[in-house]
């Protein structure tokens, strides 16, 4: 199965490495090698060759060269060849999301998906290149006109996280593209694969069509070349994706060398019940958000703060949902399971420790909470009752499928507790009650990035702007205007008179 999704992607062993640009791949083998594995049965599915420094140079070199070509290509034309890698990920979209979900672990239908958001911010970025707007500004002095522009920044360095493998590459590399930038990504280690196929499908295409190559890769055995990376100068923008922890090292060494940091850390997300709550609607939210993706969503569900009026059958239906998906845990290329794997055995054991530190804290375990007595990495999701907001198991995002279930008696309290931990990603309310909603929605409401209503706290549309504030980094990606990390601001003033007034009425008579 495995090694025929690889040959349907073009893998094998002479490109089973990093991209220098030109249609050369370096499969040098000093840096060491880097195996992934299949997270359903634990065994190894290919090794891929870790990134040279001398590969590394050659890479900043020939980025360097191909900006120079591509910063001054128009804007519209880079859109095209966007459009290009669009349409050649729609001919992959089959096979690519087979290997995201076969080496991620997450189920068929959402590798797909993760396919799916490259193809939808590949078609945003296309329009997107038709408005790289400034505004103009009116002049206090005469014979003056002021605007500004937004010029391309330069490279941009991508660093992602394992559980959105291609995805997030998309959001920031189709971007920074129309933007006229060059971008180098280093992958998860643990998803060096689906990497290499989506450079492989993007870069035919642009090859194909004449257009110079603006999208490199390295792979990283370790962190050594990813913190060079970080450290270097001539790549003015790192977007990192991954935990606080790593993220904040990162923003301290870019804030180091002043350059610009683009960061989406951990999430914490709850979703509040309220007593009008419509369970129709909330119940299938609360279990999609908890237990998609095996609770491996920076905007997973993790909270859950009901109504102490509703508390007790919110639970009970809870608990008997739990129980069907149980019933469709396995292999996440079968399309008839919800839920596959966790990524890796250390994922398991960070579960495990979390569901003890949780029962030692005075919580229940109402359902779940338990490996599963096979191959892989497989869990039970839990359900945890009992906890206080501010017991320290509940603060800390433990990237599995663990949802902490507490009660509220007013809205005041609800918000405060949505409030109170370290992250601000994803946050949701379901409720019939309008001014619940729009106090939830007010400057005195949520905190985080993402405020919904009558939907759970993921699955996020590309059409918006995607972050959150606090110990999630208040970086920005993907919708809206986004696009203009990517790029340098400037304002410009021309003047068209016969004199030099100066601004502010300021006299310098030589
Ligand atoms: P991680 O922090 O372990 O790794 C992220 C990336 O950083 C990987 O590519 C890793 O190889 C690299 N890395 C590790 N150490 C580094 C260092 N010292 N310098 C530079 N790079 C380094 O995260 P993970 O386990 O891959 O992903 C899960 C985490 O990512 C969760 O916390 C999740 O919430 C977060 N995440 C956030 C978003 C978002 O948009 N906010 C999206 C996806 C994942």
């Amino acid at each position: 199965m495995s090694s025929d999704l690889l040959k349907a992607l073009g893998l094998d062993a002479t490109n089973a490495g990093t991209y220098l640009g030109n249609g050369e791949w370096s499969t040098a083998t000093s840096a060491g090698l880097i195996t992934p594995v299949n997270p359903t049965t634990g065994e190894a599915i290919a090794q891929v060759h870790a990134t040279t420094d001398a590969d590394y140079e050659t890479i900043v070199a020939r980025a360097q060269e191909a900006f120079k070509v591509w910063r001054t290509t128009p804007a519209p034309r880079r859109g095209e060849a966007v459009r290009l890698c669009g349409e050649a990920l729609r001919a992959h979209k089959d096979a690519l999301g087979s290997l995201v979900a076969l080496e991620m672990g997450k189920s068929k239908p959402e590798g797909d998906g993760e396919v799916q958001e490259m193809i939808d911010i590949a078609d945003f970025a296309v329009g997107q290149s038709r408005m790289l707007y400034g505004y103009t500004m009116h002049s206090e002095r005469p014979g003056h006109r002021m605007y500004e522009q937004y010029q391309p920044l330069g490279l941009v360095g991508i660093i992602s996280a394992f559980n959105f493998p291609v995805a997030v590459w998309a959001w920031n590399a189709f971007l920074a593209a129309i933007c006229g930038d060059v971008c180098i990504w280093k992958p998860s280690n643990k998803t060096p694969l689906t990497a290499i196929a989506s450079m492989r499908i993007c870069n035919e295409a642009l090859r194909g069509a004449g257009f110079p190559d603006i999208f490199f890769l390295i792979n990283d055995a370790g962190t050594e070349l990813s913190q060079k990376m970080v450290a270097d100068k001539r790549v003015p923008l790192i977007s990192f994706t991954g935990s606080t922890q790593v993220g904040r090292q990162v923003a301290e060494k870019v804030a180091h060398r002043l350059g610009r940091c683009l960061l989406e850390l951990g999430g914490n997300n709850a979703i509040i019940l309220d007593e009008t709550a419509d369970l129709k609607l909330a119940i299938p939210g609360i279990v999609f958000g908890a237990v998609g993706t095996a609770g491996q969503r920076c905007t997973t569900t993790r909270r859950l703060i009901v109504h102490e009026s509703i508390h007790d059958d919110v639970l009970a239906t809870l608990v008997k949902a739990y129980k069907q998906v149980e019933g469709k845990i396995g292999d996440p290329t079968d399309p008839a399971n919800l839920m596959g794997p966790l990524n890796s055995d250390g994922a398991v054991q960070q579960f495990l420790a979390s569901i003890e530190k949780a029962k030692a804290s005075g919580g229940t375990v109402e359902t779940g909470g338990t490996r599963i007595d096979r191959a892989g990495n497989f869990v039970l999701p839990a359900i945890v009752t009992g906890l206080k907001n501010s017991d320290e198991v509940v603060q800390h995002e433990t990237f599995a499928p663990i949802l902490y279930v507490m009660k509220y008696s007013t809205l005041d309290e609800a918000i405060d507790m949505q409030n109170g931990v370290p992250q601000g990603l994803s946050s949701s309310i379901f409720t019939t009650n309008l001014k619940v909603a729009e106090r939830f929605l007010s400057a005195a409401g949520s905190d985080c990035g993402i405020a919904n209503v009558n939907i759970g706290t993921s699955g996020a549309e590309i059409g918006g702007a995607f972050g959150g504030e606090k110990d999630t980094g208040g970086g920005r990606e993907s919708g809206s205007d986004a696009w203009k990390v990517y790029m340098r601001r400037q304002t410009n003033t021309i003047n068209y008179s016969d004199s030099l007034p100066l601004a502010q009425g300021i006299k310098f008579d030589l």
